[in-house]
């Protein structure tokens, strides 16, 4: 593994594992005008010189998860859910993560203190159905860790689905061994969302794993984040979707970019999305093809995608959110 702390931004970490699913090897690969490898492998890995740029339109929280904070590492944005964002550690660090200029301050995983609040703010708050569990990524921690915090959820009488969000599965498929499934699934009711932008990501590795998890009765569904030069092409994602199908795993949501600072050279315009989200539902039946979807700039939750355009000013979207308020998106920027 390597860990190199970039200056001032996300460090820089990934897998062997990760890099072993690229065509070219990371030291002098192709790069295209922006300095990002060509590879979509290295692309979501290796740090460029196009992270410095930070548009006016950029924000460091751009979810506003921070406004929803109700203590630390618990997040409470909607009415029946806590987001747990339970360390700022990554097996891989995603250049394009909408966390980017989070993680670096939330490295280590939630203490007993915090794991306690959790379970106290549970047992009183009757309407939470749902606890996601994200980061970071959770499958960083030990398996103790994990279990400790699992447990707290499980003291609380009454049935909470855990949702675990992780992208490890894709980045380091040696981590889910069979304690760690067996683990996974005694605290069922617990899906998981993985995070997955490329049908290379899909190893025969991640397959195995995947299988074991539906055989845990674990059931699985996919985000997918659009990425310029990565997966903005309809056959791509059409590959992916349909694999992802074929093999159990629930194609989820299909986001568009959030406006994380210094990821302008990821995102992809707008008309662009929607023009490939309408080929996409040409092409692909109703259980492969997952919901478009972008965040709210600054928080009011998701916006389906096109329902949720309210209208077109120029280069400037404004978006409808569920609550009724209205958003602006660059169209690009
Ligand atoms: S694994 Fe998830 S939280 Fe970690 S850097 Fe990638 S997108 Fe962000």
């Amino acid at each position: 593994m390597h860990d190199v702390i970039a200056q001032g931004g996300l460090p820089f970490r990934a897998t062997r594992f990760w890099f072993s699913l690229a065509n070219e090897p990371p030291e002098n690969c192709k790069k295209n005008e922006n300095g990002v490898p060509v590879d979509p492998i290295l692309a979501q890995a290796i740090p460029s010189p196009s992270e410095a740029l930070v548009t006016s339109w950029e924000l460091r929280d751009p979810l506003g998860e921070s406004s929803h904070t109700i203590f630390e590492h618990a997040v409470r944005q909607y009415h029946s859910r806590v987001l747990v964002r339970a360390t700022g550690q990554c097996f891989l660090f995603c250049r394009h993560c909408f966390r980017r200029s989070l993680l670096p301050s939330e490295r280590s995983f939630m203490d007993s203190k915090a794991i306690k609040a959790l379970a106290a703010y549970l047992a009183v708050h009757q309407e939470v159905r749902e606890v996601l569990i994200s980061g970071g990524d959770p499958l960083t921690a030990p398996d103790a860790s994990l279990a400790s915090l699992f447990e707290a959820v499980r003291s609380v009488p009454r049935p909470i689905l855990i949702r675990l969000c992780t992208r490890t599965p894709v980045v380091l498929p040696q981590r889910l061994t069979s304690d760690l499934i067996a683990l996974l699934s005694k605290m069922r009711p617990l899906q998981m969302v993985l995070h997955i932008n490329h049908p290379k990501e899909l190893s025969q590795e991640f397959m195995e794993k995947a299988e074991l998890l539906l055989r845990a009765g674990i059931p699985l569904h996919s985000q997918t984040v659009l990425l310029r030069g990565i997966n903005d092409a309809a056959s791509v994602l059409i590959e992916l979707f349909s694999a992802l199908n074929r093999a159990g795993i629930h194609p989820y949501y299909l986001f568009q970019g959030d406006l994380a600072a210094g990821t302008a050279h990821f995102r992809v315009p707008l008309s662009k999305g929607l023009a490939l989200y309408e080929n996409l539902r040409k092409e692909l039946s109703g259980l492969e093809l997952p919901r478009y979807a972008v965040d709210a700039p600054g928080g009011g939750g998701k916006i389906y995608l096109p329902e949720g355009i309210a209208e077109r000013r120029a280069d400037l979207w404004i978006l409808r959110a569920p609550d009724g308020s209205l958003h602006e998106y660059p169209e690009e920027g």
